[in-house]
């Protein structure tokens, strides 16, 4: 079962710690600078919100960034 992961961007402050941890999910989008979603797992990119979809194989490390955001911005859960 896939990952939904939705990155509230109005919350995210671009700190980094994010794509530092988990590079392979998350980067600085070069629209405003805040956090997303990669292109690969995208399923929806707007300037206040990032919502994608990952594979089991990622979840650790999409929950790593997550657990590193200093604001909360990032969930991560099991679609059902
Ligand atoms: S860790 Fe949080 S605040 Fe920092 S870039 Fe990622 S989502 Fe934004």
């Amino acid at each position: 079962m896939p990952y939904k992961v939705t990155v509230d961007r109005v919350l995210c402050i671009a700190c980094g710690a994010a794509p530092a941890a988990c590079p392979r999910v998350y980067y600085l989008g070069n629209d405003n600078g805040k956090n997303r979603v990669v292109e690969q797992y995208s399923k929806e990119i707007l300037e206040d919100k990032s919502v994608g979809e990952v594979p089991d194989e990622l979840y650790q490390c999409a929950k790593e960034g997550a657990d590193v955001c200093p604001v909360s911005a990032i969930t991560v859960e099991k679609i059902k």
